[in-house]
């Protein structure tokens, strides 16, 4: 097989007929030509690769056919009219196209406008297409603006942008627009096969089904990228390429290992899922791509729950996936896979800002661990839990003032922790419905006075002094840490919040410096009022008085 072409470039439409998945919009431009009723200038919009160019040609083509003059769209590809297949060639004299991503300038629309005066050379209009239109400045725009508003007869605009917004709207209300549409999965998939069959390119199913899901709909996308695997193809000659050869080129994982996965999250298995996730990054995993396969587990999740049984017929869903999602679904509810998803999202955001990306998978994995397992609602299970009179009388209502009750709490706490270190939370919870009316954790340091009276030292500690606070709002909380953090304590943190407040907490590490530890801040602080107490008027006195003496301590009164 030998390609001197891009394919992008071979398999570019010549005529309308040829664009995929923009129909509407090729039939409302080719209506209008027939009928005379042409826009002077038109406004083409979508994501990149989607055709804007392609089809800015051929209504160049179409307006400009030497066949056209009947009203007829006839000229066809074998057999090109001149006007036509000078277009094809970027050679027509009438037909000018600029980028404007590398001329945003008001000297090039100068030079545009000054030649837009003169009329057609050869053909019936003069046709200006601008790509990339919103790169143009202020300026520029103003001295389009001009053209636009009172436009010569014989001068068309055509202008493309994938950033409809960035343009101004005294130039969006002159010009006819059309927003060009992703290409659905179903028709891509259909491109793509044609074209690998006309390249003798050997695909599965499954292989071409996933060159459709990455494009996202721009078929310059897709079309690159069957480019990509037919020299691969071209090295396997006589092996038909598996979904598996597009997911090592696209550096996606497989899913069934991504739903394997999944699975042990679900069940909680911490040592199981981070293997599975380590063996992921090993076989050369895509964080950004991984994040996406979850996404859309997820948003399968969400569909089941809501919708009832996901179709089998549904080609984009695997068999495993399906069984996950059937057997799993009814341990959760649309709250926790919000929880998932806005997680998920974060992680996200954050991998353009963290240097180790397999670090922030690990504990992006074991936080969405950690918010499964502070499950809520399933208080059924409570009563699987054997706990002994004994041990259900310690459990009791009364307050736990004296040492010795929370001493026979802590001793409850960790038999049950032993059993099931989850139900143990939820079990005190049942046990203390109107414990969270007492409590209520306005800011960080609510948290930390929570900690304190809890005695949950290891805890105040942290919050004390390993962790600074950069944002705080009602159930979120984001932190930057040092290098002696806990590495339990965001886990210990989320439960501790769930017990006291009877909340889901989410509990973020953010990228952003915090402000001080509270612990700089009491050093800072006592500092500070040891200074201003040293130059108080008792204190120079006593200094008077005892030469060798000297003020160390500021104690307030009231604390
Ligand atoms: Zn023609």
């Amino acid at each position: 097989m030998k390609q001197n072409k891009i394919l992008a470039l071979k398999y570019r439409p010549q005529e309308f007929k040829d664009l995929i998945g923009q129909e509407v919009i090729s039939e409302t431009i080719i209506n209008g030509i027939k009928n005379n009723k042409t826009p002077n200038s038109y406004l083409l919009t979508g994501i990149r690769g989607v055709g804007k160019t392609t089809i800015a040609r051929l209504i160049a083509k179409a307006l400009n056919c030497e066949k056209n003059l009947d009203k007829k769209i006839t000229c066809e590809n074998e057999n090109f009219c001149n006007s036509c297949s000078e277009i094809v060639r970027s050679s027509h004299i009438d037909v000018l196209e600029m980028d404007a991503a590398s001329k945003t300038g008001i000297d090039d629309v100068r030079e545009l406008i000054e030649n837009s005066k003169y009329s057609p050379t050869s053909a019936q209009f003069k046709i200006f297409i601008i790509d990339e239109v919103h790169m143009l400045s202020k300026q520029a725009f103003n001295g389009l603006l001009k053209t636009l508003e009172e436009p010569p007869s014989k001068l068309k605009f055509i202008l493309a942008t994938t950033e409809v917004r960035k343009i101004p709207v005294t130039i969006l209300s002159r010009c006819q627009r059309f927003d060009l549409k992703r290409v659905s999965s179903d028709k891509m998939q259909e491109h793509i096969r044609n074209i690998s069959k006309k390249e003798n390119g050997n695909f599965s199913d499954e292989a071409i089904n996933l060159i459709a899901k990455a494009s996202e709909g721009s078929v310059r996308d897709a079309i690159s990228l069957l480019d990509r695997a037919l020299i691969f193809q071209t090295i396997n000659s006589n092996k038909e390429i598996q979904g598996d050869d597009i997911r090592k080129m696209l550096g996606i994982a497989d899913r069934s290992e991504i739903v394997k996965l999944f699975k042990e999250i679900l069940l909680g298995n911490e040592v199981k899922a981070l293997s599975i996730l380590e063996e992921l990054i090993e076989n050369g995993l895509d964080t950004k791509n991984f994040l996406n396969d979850i996404l859309e587990i997820l948003y399968l999740f969400s569909r089941k729950i809501s919708l009832g049984d996901i179709n089998k017929k549904d080609l984009t869903v695997s068999e495993a996936e399906i069984e996950l999602i059937n057997n799993s679904s009814k341990n959760l509810d649309i709250q926790d896979i919000g929880l998932f998803w806005q997680l998920t999202i974060k992680t996200i955001d954050d991998i353009r800002f963290v240097s180790n990306e397999n670090l922030n998978l690990k504990m992006y994995i074991l936080q969405l661990m950690h918010l499964k397992n502070i499950e809520t609602k399933n208080f059924s299970d409570i009563e699987k839990i054997e706990v002994s009179p004994k041990l259900k009388l310690n459990l009791g209502d009364q307050p736990k003032d004296s040492d010795e009750d929370s001493k026979k709490e802590t001793t409850v706490k960790s038999q049950l922790k032993s059993t099931d270190q989850i139900k143990t939370n939820i079990y005190k919870e049942t046990d203390n419905k109107n414990f969270k009316f007492q409590n209520e954790i306005k800011n960080f340091n609510d948290i930390v006075k929570f900690a304190d009276k809890e005695k949950e030292v290891d805890l105040k500690y942290d919050l004390e002094r390993n962790v600074k606070l950069v944002s705080f709002s009602k159930g979120k909380i984001d932190i930057s840490f040092n290098e002696k953090l806990n590495k339990n304590f965001i886990k210990n943190l989320s439960e501790k919040l769930l017990k006291w407040t009877n909340e889901r907490w989410i509990i973020s590490l953010s990228k952003k410096d915090g402000t001080e530890t509270i612990y700089e801040r009491t050093i800072k602080e006592s500092k500070k009022n040891l200074d201003s107490e040293k130059n108080s008027k008792i204190a120079k006195k006593i200094i008077s008085t005892f030469p060798d003496a000297e003020l160390v301590k500021v104690e307030d009164k009231n604390e």
